[in-house]
């Protein structure tokens, strides 16, 4: 049975400093295949601690969805782990825009690109497959960096992962037919200049899309004071769609979005 694990819940640079939540990343399982979706500070630690264990060697890809430190910065050790520190020669594949590879300030090392099998370049338009999992690229308004949500199909159902950026009204159709649909809401309103989802935009979102599960998740200090959890069955409540609030370790299992 698939599940999605998330790891960590940290969305603003305060929060992830002072750990308020863990800046780690999220964890999917789907059909046998495993992911990790922007491996952020303490990804590896997390993995490690995590009850029961999750086993990164024994990952199949990971997904970088752009280069801010909170979604990257552990990207280079999970890459030598997820290869099994190259012991069995290359494995694994890593997607990822092409600004976190190319340009004046690549944060993928190169000498760590000896050990993925492949290294796709996410770019619109464009479909990757990793085991049962399709994968296919959004692109995001989020500032200068180059930004990627993702749409996974499996046998296992259709996942979106709606990650950062500025709310666009013809984003929402684009994760059409999501199952389960995962949310960064990093403000509890919406903030002219600030290219993050707020709650409310979120709900249009999720309104727009009606997935049977819709999970909020990388919260900055105004939804953390909110309390994201009543915050989720408010919204429950107005849209008739379940929604829940991440915790950091919180398991998703693929039932709650298959029922
Ligand atoms: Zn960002």
């Amino acid at each position: 049975m698939g599940f999605v694990k998330f790891l960590g819940t940290a969305g603003a640079r305060y929060v992830v400093a002072k750990q308020l939540r863990y800046s780690a990343g999220t964890w999917i399982e789907l059909s046998g295949t495993k992911l990790l979706l922007d491996p952020g500070p303490g990804t590896l630690l997390r993995c490690r601690k995590s009850r029961p264990p999750l086993d990164p060697e024994k990952l199949h890809g990971i997904i970088l969805t752009h280069r801010h430190l909170d979604h990257s910065t552990d990207v280079n050790v999970m890459l030598e782990v997820m290869a099994d520190l190259g012991q069995g020669g290359r494995k694994g594949v890593l997607l990822a825009p092409r600004d976190c590879l190319e340009g004046e300030d690549p944060v993928v090392l190169k000498y760590v690109r000896k050990y993925p099998e492949r290294i796709e370049v996410l770019e619109e338009g464009r479909e990757f497959g990793v085991g049962d999992i399709r994968i296919t690229p959004v692109r995001h308004l989020h500032g200068d960096a180059e930004t990627y949500g993702v749409i996974l199909d499996s046998p296992e159902g259709r996942l979106g992962f709606v990650v950062d950026t500025k709310f666009a009204p013809e984003l929402p159709g684009r994760y059409a037919g999501c199952d389960l649909l995962v949310l960064n809401v990093v403000r509890l309103k919406p903030t002219p200049g600030i290219d993050h989802l707020s709650l409310p935009e979120a709900g249009e979102f999720i309104k727009e899309v009606r997935p049977k599960l819709a999970v909020l998740t990388h919260f900055g200090m105004t939804m953390l004071r909110a309390k994201p959890r009543e915050l989720a069955l408010k919204l429950s409540e107005d849209l008739g769609i379940q929604v829940m609030a991440a915790e950091d370790g919180l398991t998703v299992e693929a039932r709650l979005w298959r029922g």
